[in-house]
């Protein structure tokens, strides 16, 4: 981190001791991380770390004058159309079905609108359908064969997104998953270490977050959700308040990681409510992290300490243009781009891996 040519607002001691005081939990956020990080006056984006190219496109946008969710949804759809991220759009992993099933939902500052759409087969792009239903409808959320006629109805060309690789991992879940069926796995060393290790049911997304130089801010979820989910499950990322929030007075946040969780605690509204209390991003990341770990009952969810077995994570900008991530596990990194060209951060952290 290039700390000499950023402003840093330091608050760790207070929030440190704060958070300290506040929760019952085994083990708090360390001080590391609690500083609140402050760019230039130019435009900024905050993705999850699969999203450098995405926040690139973003602030490139934002400079030419671009709207700064156009930016941002051009920004994700980057990731979408890779066929590399097994999380997103094309080539995302696909439901227990083996077909694709995308989540996704842009809020727009300025207007204060939503669209959102879920379950959605065979479009690549469900960022931009989403952004049709914010601009031509009077609804936030279209779902399943509607959302698919709705884009087709916006002459978006249906086509297959699950690809060989994605085909690949999801057919060696089925056949790894029980001992109860007629499924039978193939030897462990005739199967790419990688792959075998994909059938973990791993989740992904990309959220980016965008404020341009006046101050107005947007975001953006997409996702092909949990991995082999049952069809027709939704997660957080289309679910406005949960996968994301902006309030264009306050900040803009969003999510990835286990949807449930962040679907039982609405973080992204709450993250968005404590920064109007006055928290900043980084802060206001940790604090709801915090409530799901204390809101979390369920003792599969819970490692022996009692601490959340899962992940999540939250990328944040402020009204004033302070930003940053915070998450369940670190350390990890984020995706941010300013002034100051597009990198990688670390985020902050409730608990810390071994
Ligand atoms: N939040 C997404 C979902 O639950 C998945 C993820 O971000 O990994 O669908």
């Amino acid at each position: 981190m290039k700390q000499n040519r950023r402003e840093f607002i330091e608050t760790s001691a207070v929030v440190a001791a704060g958070l300290a005081l506040s929760t019952g939990l085994p083990q708090v956020a360390r001080a590391k991380g609690l500083t609140e990080s402050r760019t230039g006056r130019g435009p900024i984006a905050v993705a999850s770390g699969n999203g450098v190219e995405a926040v690139r496109r973003a602030v490139e946008g934002m400079t030419s004058g671009e709207d700064a969710l156009d930016a941002a949804i051009a920004g994700v759809n980057i990731v979408e159309a890779d066929p590399d991220d097994i999380t997103v759009g094309y080539g995302g992993l696909p439901n227990e079905l083996g077909v694709v099933e995308l989540d996704s939902a842009v809020m727009h500052g300025p207007t204060h609108r939503a669209g959102a759409v879920a379950s959605i087969r065979n479009i690549m792009h469900p960022s931009k359908v989403a952004n049709l239903v914010r601009k031509t409808t009077d609804h936030v959320l279209l779902v399943g064969q509607g959302a698919l006629d709705f884009a087709k109805m916006h002459g978006f060309k249906e086509q297959d997104l699950l690809t060989d690789k994605s085909r690949e991992i999801w057919l060696l879940w089925k056949q790894k998953m029980s001992d109860a069926d007629d499924w039978l796995p193939p030897p462990k060393e005739e199967v790419d270490p990688g792959l075998w290790n994909m059938v973990e049911r791993w989740t992904g997304t990309i959220h980016l977050s965008a404020r341009d130089t006046s101050g107005d801010m947007s975001c953006v979820t997409t996702t092909s959700g949990l991995f082999f989910k049952i069809p027709g499950r939704v997660g957080d990322s289309p679910i406005i308040g949960a996968g994301l929030y902006c309030d264009n007075d306050y900040g803009t946040a969003g999510s990835t990681g286990r949807g449930e969780a962040n679907l039982q605690n609405l973080c992204s509204y709450q993250a968005v409510e404590f920064m109007r209390q006055g928290m900043g991003p980084t802060e206001a990341g940790l604090e709801v992290l915090k409530r799901v770990a204390e809101t979390t009952k369920r003792a599969d969810l819970l490692d022996e300490q009692g601490r959340p077995n899962f992940g999540l994570s939250f990328y944040l900008i402020d009204k004033q243009g302070r930003y940053g991530a915070a998450t369940m596990w670190g350390p990890s990194e984020y995706a941010v781009a300013d002034a100051e060209g597009a990198r990688k951060e670390e985020a902050a952290f409730l608990f810390e891996r071994d």
